[in-house]
């Protein structure tokens, strides 16, 4: 029997382990393990945030897609899915509501809508930055040429989330069409990186075709990476797609991974995912009390929140909707925690706001 609370000691002073140790731990973990994992990240991650919570307001601004990734409700060949892009004036009122909510983060995200070229992103952009020029803008919105990444950086954009969905070739072949290509995603990543962007990849857990020896490898891929944010969540399928029948993905897994992730990465930014609080209602807190530190309340326009359907039953309402900061508020309270307001850049110390600009990785 291994002795896994021995790999956690492990992985918490050395933040470290080897591929084949964390096959081991994610093929075999029990509930003494995920309770011993979650308090070793849960102290890292006071130690360097505190008891705050970063909020980034959620503003879903397409859901029209060119791709066909099989997992995701907004493919191409979904007709069922109902599609609407935002106008940039509705994009600026979602962050005018959020900004008088406090929140200093705006993270746009959307399917890969041909709509949104460099031509209105780029006056878009500029114009958040210059009406809040005290908060900080982070792009969700798939693969672009690097002149587009750079264009958009040039605007204003300083962070960009884009999760590499798994480093293994078959599997990546698995998940999407062949159009697509693991080559190119990690080309974005680096060219994202490179740029200036704060980054941030990711993959879902339990998505089909994933085995305990890919969701390793998927791990020791960001600890070569570095990613400042690190975005992961179960796989939830979505009715209208070719995965529409496979089970979603474990909660209890998703929460031993953001525990192992935290300790790899002290300092990233790890949000509890929606997909996590879908599958749990108490899965936003669980998240954090795994090591997570970011919550994403959706900015939304609420006509529009139903038709952003990646997948199914995703939450919308309640703590997951800025209109429900309040009863976040307390939900975080309850686990000794609190919404942190500041904008909540890589690097940030909880006790130093954003002057400190300290990074581990670079
Ligand atoms: N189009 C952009 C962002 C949109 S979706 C992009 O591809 O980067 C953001 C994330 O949602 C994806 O990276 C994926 O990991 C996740 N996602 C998509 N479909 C999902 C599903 N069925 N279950 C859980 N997560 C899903």
């Amino acid at each position: 029997m291994l002795d896994f609370k021995r790999l956690i000691d492990k992985l918490r002073a050395e933040r470290s382990l080897s591929a084949e140790e964390l096959r081991q731990l994610i093929d075999g973990y029990d509930d003494e393990t995920l309770v011993y994992a979650a308090a070793a990240a849960r102290a890292v991650t006071e130690a360097h945030f505190g008891d705050g919570v970063y909020l980034r307001g959620l503003i879903e601004v397409s859901s029209r897609c060119r791709n066909d990734c099989r997992y995701c409700g907004l493919r191409r060949s979904n007709r069922r899915a109902e599609r609407y892009c935002l106008e940039p004036e509705e994009i600026l009122a979602a962050c005018a509501a959020g900004y008088r909510a406090g929140l200093r983060t705006f993270v746009l995200q959307g399917g890969e809508d041909p709509a949104l070229t460099d031509a209105l992103l780029v006056p878009l952009i500029a114009e958040i930055h210059r009406r809040w020029p005290d908060c900080a803008l982070t792009l969700s919105l798939g693969e672009r040429s690097d002149a587009s990444y750079e264009a958009l950086y040039a605007a204003g954009a300083t962070r960009y989330l884009l999760r590499h969905e798994t480093i293994d070739e078959a599997h990546y072949r698995l998940l999407h069409p062949d159009d697509m290509s693991l080559a190119r995603r990690l080309a974005c990543l680096d060219a994202l990186r490179r740029i200036g962007y704060q980054t941030g990849t990711g993959m879902m857990i339990g998505a089909p075709g994933q085995t305990a020896a890919r969701l390793a490898a998927d791990v020791a891929f960001i600890a070569r990476f570095r990613p400042h944010m690190i975005g992961i969540g179960p796989f939830v399928p979505q009715h209208d797609t070719p995965f529409g029948r496979e089970p979603a993905g474990s909660v209890r897994t998703t929460l031993l991974l953001i525990s192992v992730l935290r300790l790899l990465a002290p300092r990233a930014l790890i949000p509890a995912t929606t997909a996590l609080a879908t599958l749990d209602p108490a899965g936003r807190q669980r998240g954090i009390l795994a090591g997570a530190n970011v919550v994403m309340p959706n900015l939304s326009p609420c006509e529009v929140r139903r038709k952003y359907a990646i997948y199914d039953g995703k939450a919308a309402a309640g703590c997951e909707a800025v209109e429900g900061l309040a009863a976040l508020t307390k939900e975080l309270a309850a686990i000794g925690r609190r919404p942190s307001f500041a904008r909540g850049d890589y690097g940030d110390r909880h006790d130093a706001g954003h002057e400190n600009s300290e990074n581990q990785y670079n």
